[in-house]
Protein backbone atom coordinates (compact mmCIF):
# COMPACT_ATOMS: atom_id res chain seq x y z
CA UNK A 1 0.00 0.00 0.00
CA UNK A 2 2.72 2.63 -0.76
CA UNK A 3 0.43 5.11 -1.51
CA UNK A 4 -1.47 5.26 1.66
CA UNK A 5 0.07 7.83 3.66
CA UNK A 6 -0.65 10.56 1.02
CA UNK A 7 -4.25 8.98 0.52
CA UNK A 8 -4.56 9.43 4.66
CA UNK A 9 -3.07 13.21 4.11
CA UNK A 10 -4.91 13.56 1.69
CA UNK A 11 -7.95 12.57 3.55
CA UNK A 12 -7.04 14.73 6.87
CA UNK A 13 -6.35 17.93 4.40
CA UNK A 14 -9.41 18.03 2.70
CA UNK A 15 -11.22 17.13 5.80
CA UNK A 16 -9.94 20.22 7.66
CA UNK A 17 -10.13 22.67 4.80
CA UNK A 18 -13.16 21.77 2.17
CA UNK A 19 -16.77 21.17 4.00
CA UNK A 20 -19.12 18.51 2.89
CA UNK A 21 -21.18 18.57 0.77
CA UNK A 22 -24.10 18.22 2.67
CA UNK A 23 -23.16 20.70 5.19
CA UNK A 24 -22.75 23.29 2.98
CA UNK A 25 -26.03 22.37 1.81
CA UNK A 26 -27.19 22.57 4.84
CA UNK A 27 -26.04 25.99 6.09
CA UNK A 28 -27.17 27.66 2.31
CA UNK A 29 -30.73 26.42 3.60
CA UNK A 30 -30.32 28.13 6.90
CA UNK A 31 -29.04 31.37 5.42
CA UNK A 32 -32.18 31.29 3.10
CA UNK A 33 -34.46 30.85 6.39
CA UNK A 34 -32.70 33.19 8.36
CA UNK A 35 -33.71 37.04 8.73
CA UNK A 36 -32.06 40.12 6.65
CA UNK A 37 -30.56 42.77 8.49
CA UNK A 38 -30.04 40.42 11.60
CA UNK A 39 -26.93 39.76 14.00
CA UNK A 40 -27.53 35.76 12.78
CA UNK A 41 -27.63 37.10 8.95
CA UNK A 42 -24.12 38.69 9.47
CA UNK A 43 -22.78 35.65 11.35
CA UNK A 44 -24.19 33.52 8.54
CA UNK A 45 -22.42 35.71 5.67
CA UNK A 46 -19.20 35.94 7.51
CA UNK A 47 -19.68 31.81 7.64
CA UNK A 48 -20.23 31.66 4.09
CA UNK A 49 -16.99 33.76 2.91
CA UNK A 50 -14.87 31.91 5.61
CA UNK A 51 -16.15 28.49 3.71
CA UNK A 52 -15.39 29.51 0.26
CA UNK A 53 -11.80 30.86 1.59
CA UNK A 54 -10.96 27.77 3.52
CA UNK A 55 -11.50 26.12 -0.11
CA UNK A 56 -9.49 28.90 -1.91
CA UNK A 57 -6.70 28.79 0.46
CA UNK A 58 -6.56 25.08 1.57
CA UNK A 59 -6.43 26.35 5.18
CA UNK A 60 -8.24 25.29 8.13
CA UNK A 61 -12.01 26.16 8.10
CA UNK A 62 -11.78 26.84 11.82
CA UNK A 63 -8.34 26.87 14.22
CA UNK A 64 -9.27 24.37 16.50
CA UNK A 65 -9.04 21.15 14.11
CA UNK A 66 -10.18 18.97 16.92
CA UNK A 67 -9.32 15.32 18.10
CA UNK A 68 -8.30 13.80 14.86
CA UNK A 69 -11.43 10.48 14.95
CA UNK A 70 -10.67 8.15 12.38
CA UNK A 71 -13.62 5.00 12.03
CA UNK A 72 -11.58 2.32 9.45
CA UNK A 73 -13.51 -0.49 8.02
CA UNK A 74 -11.19 -2.91 6.54
CA UNK A 75 -11.71 -6.16 4.51
CA UNK A 76 -10.30 -9.63 6.16
CA UNK A 77 -6.32 -9.95 5.51
CA UNK A 78 -5.28 -6.03 5.49
CA UNK A 79 -2.56 -5.28 8.20
CA UNK A 80 -4.62 -2.91 11.02
CA UNK A 81 -0.94 -2.16 12.25
CA UNK A 82 0.18 -0.65 8.52
CA UNK A 83 -2.88 1.37 8.60
CA UNK A 84 -2.76 2.39 11.99
CA UNK A 85 0.87 3.80 11.46
CA UNK A 86 -0.03 5.36 7.99
CA UNK A 87 -2.45 7.22 10.29
CA UNK A 88 -0.38 8.49 12.61
CA UNK A 89 2.19 9.88 10.19
CA UNK A 90 -0.52 11.29 7.84
CA UNK A 91 -1.47 13.04 10.82
CA UNK A 92 2.18 14.60 11.82
CA UNK A 93 2.57 15.61 8.80
CA UNK A 94 -1.17 17.00 8.04
CA UNK A 95 0.43 19.34 11.24
CA UNK A 96 4.03 20.62 9.99
CA UNK A 97 1.64 21.74 7.23
CA UNK A 98 -0.92 23.67 9.44
CA UNK A 99 -3.63 21.63 8.06
CA UNK A 100 -4.15 20.21 11.65
CA UNK A 101 -3.28 22.53 15.03
CA UNK A 102 -0.98 21.10 17.63
CA UNK A 103 -3.76 19.87 20.08
CA UNK A 104 -2.68 17.35 21.71
CA UNK A 105 -1.58 18.10 25.16
CA UNK A 106 -0.04 15.68 28.21
CA UNK A 107 -2.80 16.14 30.65
CA UNK A 108 -0.47 15.89 33.67
CA UNK A 109 2.11 18.73 32.90
CA UNK A 110 0.04 20.30 29.97
CA UNK A 111 2.98 20.10 27.78
CA UNK A 112 1.50 20.01 23.73
CA UNK A 113 3.24 17.13 22.63
CA UNK A 114 3.81 18.96 18.76
CA UNK A 115 2.25 16.62 16.10
CA UNK A 116 -1.26 15.94 17.55
CA UNK A 117 0.60 12.13 18.58
CA UNK A 118 0.12 11.07 21.93
CA UNK A 119 -1.58 8.48 24.12
CA UNK A 120 -5.14 8.41 23.42
CA UNK A 121 -4.34 11.04 20.12
CA UNK A 122 -5.34 10.47 17.55
CA UNK A 123 -8.75 8.41 18.11
CA UNK A 124 -8.72 5.40 15.46
CA UNK A 125 -11.23 2.69 15.51
CA UNK A 126 -10.83 -0.29 13.54
CA UNK A 127 -13.45 -2.57 12.62
CA UNK A 128 -13.68 -5.18 10.28
CA UNK A 129 -16.07 -5.98 7.01
CA UNK A 130 -16.53 -8.00 4.17
CA UNK A 131 -16.15 -5.42 1.44
CA UNK A 132 -12.87 -5.54 -0.63
CA UNK A 133 -12.18 -2.20 0.23
CA UNK A 134 -10.70 -0.18 3.04
CA UNK A 135 -13.01 2.63 4.41
CA UNK A 136 -11.46 5.59 6.41
CA UNK A 137 -13.74 8.26 8.09
CA UNK A 138 -12.80 11.22 9.87
CA UNK A 139 -14.21 13.55 11.88
CA UNK A 140 -12.42 16.45 13.38
CA UNK A 141 -14.40 17.94 15.90
CA UNK A 142 -13.63 20.67 17.74
CA UNK A 143 -13.11 21.64 21.89
CA UNK A 144 -16.24 24.11 21.69
CA UNK A 145 -18.79 21.75 20.68
CA UNK A 146 -16.89 18.84 22.06
CA UNK A 147 -17.42 20.78 25.73
CA UNK A 148 -20.96 20.78 24.86
CA UNK A 149 -21.46 17.19 24.31
CA UNK A 150 -23.83 15.56 27.33
CA UNK A 151 -24.90 12.09 28.75
CA UNK A 152 -28.92 11.92 30.40
CA UNK A 153 -29.71 8.88 32.67
CA UNK A 154 -33.34 8.56 32.88
CA UNK A 155 -35.65 9.31 34.65
CA UNK A 156 -34.32 12.94 35.08
CA UNK A 157 -35.61 16.00 36.42
CA UNK A 158 -35.28 18.82 32.99
CA UNK A 159 -35.18 22.73 33.65
CA UNK A 160 -38.27 23.51 32.27
CA UNK A 161 -39.62 20.27 30.37
CA UNK A 162 -40.30 18.25 33.67
CA UNK A 163 -39.34 14.53 34.06
CA UNK A 164 -38.02 12.99 30.96
CA UNK A 165 -39.07 9.39 31.58
CA UNK A 166 -37.49 6.06 30.11
CA UNK A 167 -39.65 6.69 26.85
CA UNK A 168 -39.09 8.29 23.33
CA UNK A 169 -40.58 11.27 24.85
CA UNK A 170 -38.28 11.10 27.93
CA UNK A 171 -35.82 11.24 24.34
CA UNK A 172 -37.21 14.01 22.87
CA UNK A 173 -36.67 16.31 25.83
CA UNK A 174 -33.46 15.39 26.77
CA UNK A 175 -32.38 16.22 22.87
CA UNK A 176 -34.46 19.76 23.22
CA UNK A 177 -32.27 20.73 26.68
CA UNK A 178 -29.14 19.32 25.01
CA UNK A 179 -29.88 22.15 22.52
CA UNK A 180 -30.71 24.66 24.69
CA UNK A 181 -27.68 24.32 27.07
CA UNK A 182 -25.38 24.10 24.20
CA UNK A 183 -26.27 27.99 23.50
CA UNK A 184 -23.57 30.01 20.85
CA UNK A 185 -20.86 28.15 23.24
CA UNK A 186 -21.23 25.14 20.79
CA UNK A 187 -20.86 27.43 17.44
CA UNK A 188 -24.80 27.04 16.90
CA UNK A 189 -26.61 26.50 14.30
CA UNK A 190 -25.46 22.98 15.14
CA UNK A 191 -25.44 19.38 14.23
CA UNK A 192 -26.76 16.51 16.90
CA UNK A 193 -25.47 12.70 16.86
CA UNK A 194 -28.01 11.28 19.69
CA UNK A 195 -27.54 7.57 20.62
CA UNK A 196 -30.59 6.10 23.03
CA UNK A 197 -28.95 3.48 25.47
CA UNK A 198 -25.96 1.26 25.77
CA UNK A 199 -23.65 2.44 28.65
CA UNK A 200 -21.66 5.70 29.59
CA UNK A 201 -18.96 4.65 26.80
CA UNK A 202 -20.88 2.92 24.21
CA UNK A 203 -23.70 5.56 24.51
CA UNK A 204 -21.16 8.27 23.82
CA UNK A 205 -19.23 6.53 21.10
CA UNK A 206 -22.61 5.18 19.35
CA UNK A 207 -23.89 9.30 19.41
CA UNK A 208 -20.57 10.49 17.42
CA UNK A 209 -21.24 7.62 15.13
CA UNK A 210 -24.50 9.18 13.74
CA UNK A 211 -23.04 12.21 13.18
CA UNK A 212 -20.82 9.85 10.12
CA UNK A 213 -24.49 9.53 8.38
CA UNK A 214 -25.64 11.71 5.86
CA UNK A 215 -27.91 15.22 6.96
CA UNK A 216 -30.28 14.26 4.51
CA UNK A 217 -30.71 10.92 5.32
CA UNK A 218 -33.85 9.01 6.74
CA UNK A 219 -33.37 7.11 9.18
CA UNK A 220 -34.59 3.27 8.57
CA UNK A 221 -36.08 3.05 12.07
CA UNK A 222 -39.84 4.42 12.10
CA UNK A 223 -39.76 5.66 15.56
CA UNK A 224 -36.37 7.44 15.24
CA UNK A 225 -36.54 9.01 11.72
CA UNK A 226 -40.40 10.71 13.31
CA UNK A 227 -38.33 11.55 16.55
CA UNK A 228 -35.18 13.29 13.95
CA UNK A 229 -38.07 15.41 12.56
CA UNK A 230 -39.76 16.27 15.56
CA UNK A 231 -36.27 17.47 16.81
CA UNK A 232 -35.40 19.42 13.38
CA UNK A 233 -39.47 20.94 13.61
CA UNK A 234 -39.09 22.16 17.21
CA UNK A 235 -35.54 23.19 17.79
CA UNK A 236 -36.08 26.53 15.59
CA UNK A 237 -38.55 27.87 17.90
CA UNK A 238 -36.10 28.22 20.90
CA UNK A 239 -34.61 30.85 18.77
CA UNK A 240 -30.99 30.74 19.56
CA UNK A 241 -29.70 30.71 16.54
CA UNK A 242 -26.38 31.48 14.70
CA UNK A 243 -23.62 32.06 17.63
CA UNK A 244 -26.60 32.39 19.75
CA UNK A 245 -27.16 35.33 19.20
CA UNK A 246 -31.09 34.87 18.65
CA UNK A 247 -32.50 34.17 14.97
CA UNK A 248 -34.57 31.50 12.77
CA UNK A 249 -32.53 28.83 12.99
CA UNK A 250 -31.06 26.96 15.51
CA UNK A 251 -30.19 23.04 14.18
CA UNK A 252 -28.86 22.17 11.11
CA UNK A 253 -29.54 17.98 11.58
CA UNK A 254 -30.00 15.44 14.35
CA UNK A 255 -29.50 11.87 13.66
CA UNK A 256 -30.89 9.30 16.48
CA UNK A 257 -29.61 5.32 17.03
CA UNK A 258 -30.06 2.88 19.49
CA UNK A 259 -28.20 0.58 21.30
CA UNK A 260 -29.15 -2.17 23.80
CA UNK A 261 -28.65 -1.40 27.45
CA UNK A 262 -28.83 -2.94 30.93
CA UNK A 263 -32.29 -2.86 32.67
CA UNK A 264 -30.79 -0.82 35.23
CA UNK A 265 -29.84 2.14 33.08
CA UNK A 266 -31.25 4.21 30.31
CA UNK A 267 -28.25 6.98 28.84
CA UNK A 268 -29.20 9.41 26.27
CA UNK A 269 -26.13 10.33 25.31
CA UNK A 270 -25.63 13.96 22.86
CA UNK A 271 -22.63 14.61 20.81
CA UNK A 272 -23.36 18.58 19.38
CA UNK A 273 -21.37 19.24 16.72
CA UNK A 274 -20.66 23.16 15.28
CA UNK A 275 -21.58 24.30 12.41
CA UNK A 276 -17.88 23.49 10.66
CA UNK A 277 -19.34 19.88 10.83
CA UNK A 278 -16.04 18.45 8.87
CA UNK A 279 -16.23 14.99 8.06
CA UNK A 280 -15.21 13.19 5.02
CA UNK A 281 -14.00 9.38 4.09
CA UNK A 282 -12.44 7.69 1.82
CA UNK A 283 -12.62 3.82 -0.10
CA UNK A 284 -9.31 2.85 -0.26
CA UNK A 285 -7.80 0.47 -2.22
CA UNK A 286 -5.91 -2.44 -0.21
CA UNK A 287 -3.53 -3.08 -2.79
CA UNK A 288 -2.09 -0.02 -3.55
CA UNK A 289 -3.34 2.88 -0.98
CA UNK A 290 -5.05 4.59 -3.55
CA UNK A 291 -8.30 6.73 -2.74
CA UNK A 292 -11.02 4.85 -5.49
CA UNK A 293 -13.55 7.68 -4.36
CA UNK A 294 -14.88 10.24 -2.02
CA UNK A 295 -17.28 9.99 0.90
CA UNK A 296 -19.17 13.21 1.74
CA UNK A 297 -16.82 15.08 -0.72
CA UNK A 298 -17.76 17.65 -3.06
CA UNK A 299 -15.08 17.79 -5.51
CA UNK A 300 -15.70 20.91 -7.12
CA UNK A 301 -18.64 22.97 -4.73
CA UNK A 302 -20.45 25.80 -5.21
CA UNK A 303 -19.40 29.02 -3.78
CA UNK A 304 -20.88 29.79 -0.66
CA UNK A 305 -20.76 33.30 -0.30
CA UNK A 306 -23.10 36.11 -2.14
CA UNK A 307 -21.14 38.12 -4.67
CA UNK A 308 -21.70 40.64 -2.93
CA UNK A 309 -19.62 40.03 0.22
CA UNK A 310 -20.21 40.91 3.77
CA UNK A 311 -22.70 42.96 4.02
CA UNK A 312 -22.38 46.62 5.92
CA UNK A 313 -24.63 49.04 7.70
CA UNK A 314 -22.31 51.68 7.88
CA UNK A 315 -22.87 52.03 11.47
CA UNK A 316 -19.69 50.21 12.11
CA UNK A 317 -18.00 51.29 14.77
CA UNK A 318 -14.04 51.95 13.84
CA UNK A 319 -11.70 50.74 16.74
CA UNK A 320 -8.01 51.57 17.28
CA UNK A 321 -5.97 49.57 19.84
CA UNK A 322 -5.50 50.87 22.67
CA UNK A 323 -8.42 52.06 23.41
CA UNK A 324 -9.86 54.61 26.09
CA UNK A 325 -12.55 54.04 28.94
CA UNK A 326 -14.82 56.84 27.51
CA UNK A 327 -14.55 55.17 23.98
CA UNK A 328 -15.57 51.12 25.50
CA UNK A 329 -18.08 52.97 27.51
CA UNK A 330 -19.96 54.33 24.30
CA UNK A 331 -20.35 50.97 23.42
CA UNK A 332 -23.69 48.85 23.33
CA UNK A 333 -24.98 45.83 22.75
CA UNK A 334 -25.74 45.03 19.14
CA UNK A 335 -23.05 47.50 17.93
CA UNK A 336 -20.90 46.24 15.11
CA UNK A 337 -16.85 46.89 15.74
CA UNK A 338 -14.23 46.82 13.29
CA UNK A 339 -11.00 46.84 15.36
CA UNK A 340 -7.09 47.75 14.00
CA UNK A 341 -4.32 47.62 16.06
CA UNK A 342 -2.33 45.20 18.54
CA UNK A 343 -4.11 42.63 19.73
CA UNK A 344 -3.16 39.90 22.31
CA UNK A 345 -4.31 36.19 22.39
CA UNK A 346 -4.73 34.35 25.50
CA UNK A 347 -6.82 31.19 26.30
CA UNK A 348 -6.58 29.23 29.29
CA UNK A 349 -3.07 29.03 30.51
CA UNK A 350 -2.44 32.63 30.40
CA UNK A 351 -5.58 33.27 32.62
CA UNK A 352 -4.55 31.08 34.79
CA UNK A 353 -0.98 32.46 34.52
CA UNK A 354 -2.15 36.31 34.74
CA UNK A 355 -3.63 35.81 38.16
CA UNK A 356 -0.74 35.54 39.75
CA UNK A 357 2.26 36.87 37.45
CA UNK A 358 2.64 40.25 35.57
CA UNK A 359 1.92 39.98 32.16
CA UNK A 360 5.07 40.53 29.71
CA UNK A 361 3.47 43.83 27.60
CA UNK A 362 1.54 46.79 28.85
CA UNK A 363 -2.18 45.37 28.47
CA UNK A 364 -3.58 49.01 29.28
CA UNK A 365 -6.56 49.88 26.96
CA UNK A 366 -5.55 46.45 25.19
CA UNK A 367 -8.01 43.84 23.29
CA UNK A 368 -7.17 40.46 24.71
CA UNK A 369 -8.59 38.06 21.93
CA UNK A 370 -9.66 34.28 23.13
CA UNK A 371 -8.19 32.77 20.53
CA UNK A 372 -5.80 29.88 19.72
CA UNK A 373 -4.52 30.29 16.25
CA UNK A 374 -2.97 27.80 13.74
CA UNK A 375 0.53 29.43 13.34
CA UNK A 376 3.31 28.47 10.65
CA UNK A 377 6.51 29.91 10.06
CA UNK A 378 7.37 30.75 6.39
CA UNK A 379 10.83 30.39 4.49
CA UNK A 380 12.27 33.46 6.66
CA UNK A 381 11.60 32.20 9.84
CA UNK A 382 8.67 34.52 10.77
CA UNK A 383 5.79 33.45 12.18
CA UNK A 384 2.33 33.80 10.00
CA UNK A 385 -1.29 33.13 11.18
CA UNK A 386 -2.99 30.26 9.24
CA UNK A 387 -6.05 30.42 10.91
CA UNK A 388 -6.80 32.61 13.73
CA UNK A 389 -11.20 32.45 15.06
CA UNK A 390 -12.13 32.88 18.70
CA UNK A 391 -12.39 29.75 21.35
CA UNK A 392 -15.19 29.35 23.91
CA UNK A 393 -15.04 32.31 26.31
CA UNK A 394 -16.76 30.88 29.28
CA UNK A 395 -13.75 28.55 30.06
CA UNK A 396 -12.10 31.82 31.44
CA UNK A 397 -15.01 32.98 33.63
CA UNK A 398 -13.33 32.09 36.74
CA UNK A 399 -10.10 34.70 35.87
CA UNK A 400 -11.87 37.19 33.62
CA UNK A 401 -13.00 40.00 35.89
CA UNK A 402 -9.99 39.82 37.78
CA UNK A 403 -7.52 40.43 34.94
CA UNK A 404 -9.67 43.23 33.80
CA UNK A 405 -9.16 44.80 37.18
CA UNK A 406 -5.35 43.78 37.24
CA UNK A 407 -4.40 45.22 33.84
CA UNK A 408 -6.66 47.46 32.34
CA UNK A 409 -7.30 45.62 29.59
CA UNK A 410 -10.71 47.24 27.72
CA UNK A 411 -11.79 44.86 25.26
CA UNK A 412 -12.23 40.71 25.49
CA UNK A 413 -12.60 39.36 22.18
CA UNK A 414 -14.22 35.45 22.04
CA UNK A 415 -17.21 33.43 21.37
CA UNK A 416 -20.12 32.22 23.25
CA UNK A 417 -20.42 35.09 25.59
CA UNK A 418 -18.92 34.89 29.39
CA UNK A 419 -21.06 35.02 32.44
CA UNK A 420 -22.42 37.24 35.78
CA UNK A 421 -18.73 37.61 36.88
CA UNK A 422 -17.09 38.84 34.14
CA UNK A 423 -20.33 40.87 33.37
CA UNK A 424 -19.64 43.11 36.58
CA UNK A 425 -16.16 42.94 35.93
CA UNK A 426 -16.93 45.19 32.48
CA UNK A 427 -19.43 47.49 34.18
CA UNK A 428 -16.51 48.39 36.98
CA UNK A 429 -13.72 48.71 35.23
CA UNK A 430 -15.12 49.95 31.66
CA UNK A 431 -14.56 47.61 29.41
CA UNK A 432 -16.40 45.27 26.46
CA UNK A 433 -17.15 42.17 25.31
CA UNK A 434 -17.47 41.69 21.55
CA UNK A 435 -18.38 38.08 20.24
CA UNK A 436 -16.30 37.04 16.92
CA UNK A 437 -17.65 34.37 14.57
CA UNK A 438 -16.54 31.14 15.70
CA UNK A 439 -14.95 28.40 13.40
CA UNK A 440 -14.62 31.56 10.89
CA UNK A 441 -10.58 31.21 10.81
CA UNK A 442 -10.01 32.38 7.47
CA UNK A 443 -11.67 35.26 7.82
CA UNK A 444 -9.88 36.28 10.70
CA UNK A 445 -6.66 35.14 9.62
CA UNK A 446 -7.14 37.57 6.54
CA UNK A 447 -7.32 40.27 9.51
CA UNK A 448 -4.62 39.95 11.28
CA UNK A 449 -1.24 41.69 9.02
CA UNK A 450 1.36 40.72 10.90
CA UNK A 451 2.86 38.85 14.26
CA UNK A 452 4.83 41.27 15.75
CA UNK A 453 5.94 38.64 18.75
CA UNK A 454 4.95 35.90 20.97
CA UNK A 455 5.59 34.68 25.00
CA UNK A 456 5.22 31.57 26.36
CA UNK A 457 5.29 29.58 23.50
CA UNK A 458 7.54 26.83 25.11
CA UNK A 459 5.65 26.59 28.42
CA UNK A 460 1.87 26.59 26.76
CA UNK A 461 2.44 25.48 23.19
CA UNK A 462 1.17 27.20 20.21
CA UNK A 463 -2.63 27.48 20.92
CA UNK A 464 -2.16 28.57 24.39
CA UNK A 465 1.04 31.24 24.06
CA UNK A 466 0.30 35.11 24.00
CA UNK A 467 0.53 35.98 20.50
CA UNK A 468 1.30 39.90 19.78
CA UNK A 469 -0.48 40.51 16.70
CA UNK A 470 -1.36 43.28 14.23
CA UNK A 471 -5.11 43.47 13.57
CA UNK A 472 -6.52 45.50 10.44
CA UNK A 473 -10.62 45.65 10.61
CA UNK A 474 -11.34 42.70 12.55
CA UNK A 475 -14.91 42.54 12.88
CA UNK A 476 -16.49 41.95 15.74
CA UNK A 477 -20.52 42.50 17.69
CA UNK A 478 -20.61 43.68 20.88
CA UNK A 479 -22.66 41.02 22.67
CA UNK A 480 -22.21 42.33 26.84
CA UNK A 481 -21.05 45.90 27.22
CA UNK A 482 -20.27 47.78 29.99
CA UNK A 483 -23.60 48.91 31.29
CA UNK A 484 -24.51 45.53 32.58
CA UNK A 485 -26.05 44.03 29.66
CA UNK A 486 -25.45 40.71 28.00
CA UNK A 487 -27.12 39.35 25.01
CA UNK A 488 -26.21 35.67 25.68
CA UNK A 489 -28.32 36.17 28.86
CA UNK A 490 -30.94 37.64 27.03
CA UNK A 491 -31.18 34.53 24.55
CA UNK A 492 -30.46 31.67 26.93
CA UNK A 493 -33.01 33.41 29.22
CA UNK A 494 -35.70 33.39 25.57
CA UNK A 495 -34.74 30.32 25.19
CA UNK A 496 -35.53 28.81 28.34
CA UNK A 497 -38.93 30.42 27.98
CA UNK A 498 -39.32 28.73 24.97
CA UNK A 499 -38.01 24.97 26.17
CA UNK A 500 -40.88 25.58 28.65
CA UNK A 501 -43.73 26.13 26.33
CA UNK A 502 -42.21 22.80 23.89
CA UNK A 503 -42.98 21.19 27.52
CA UNK A 504 -46.74 22.62 27.53
CA UNK A 505 -47.19 21.95 23.63
CA UNK A 506 -47.18 18.24 23.92
S1 LIG B 1 -16.55 26.22 14.89
FE1 LIG B 1 -16.55 26.72 17.08
S2 LIG B 1 -17.08 24.84 18.21
FE2 LIG B 1 -16.52 24.32 16.09
S3 LIG B 1 -14.39 23.73 16.26
FE3 LIG B 1 -14.47 25.89 15.66
S4 LIG B 1 -14.40 27.07 17.57
FE4 LIG B 1 -14.87 24.95 18.09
Amino acid sequence: MTELDSSVLNLITETATNLPADVRRAISRATTKERAGTQSMQALHIINKNIDMARDNVGPICQDTGMPTFLVHTPVGVNQLIVKQAIKDAVAEATRRGKLRPNSVDSIDGKNSGLNLGPGTPVIHFEQWEHDEIEILLILKGGGCENKNIQYSLPAELQQLGRADRSLEGVYKCIMHAIWQAQGQGCSQGFLGVCIGGDRTSGYSGAKEQLFRDVEDVNPIPELAELESRVMQSADSLGIGTMGFGGAVTLLGCKIGALNRLPASFFVSVAYNCWAFRRLGVRIDPQTGAIKRWLFRDENPARMAAESGIPTTGREIELNTPVTEEQVRSLKVGDMVVISGPMYTGRDALHKYLTTHDSPVDLNGAALHHGGPVMLKDEDGNWCVKAAGPTTSIREEPYQADILRKFGIRIVIGKGGMGKKTLDGLVETGAVYLNAIGGAAQFYAEAITDVTGVDFLEEFGIPEAMWHLMADKFVAVVTMDSRGNSLHADVEAESLRHLGELAVAK
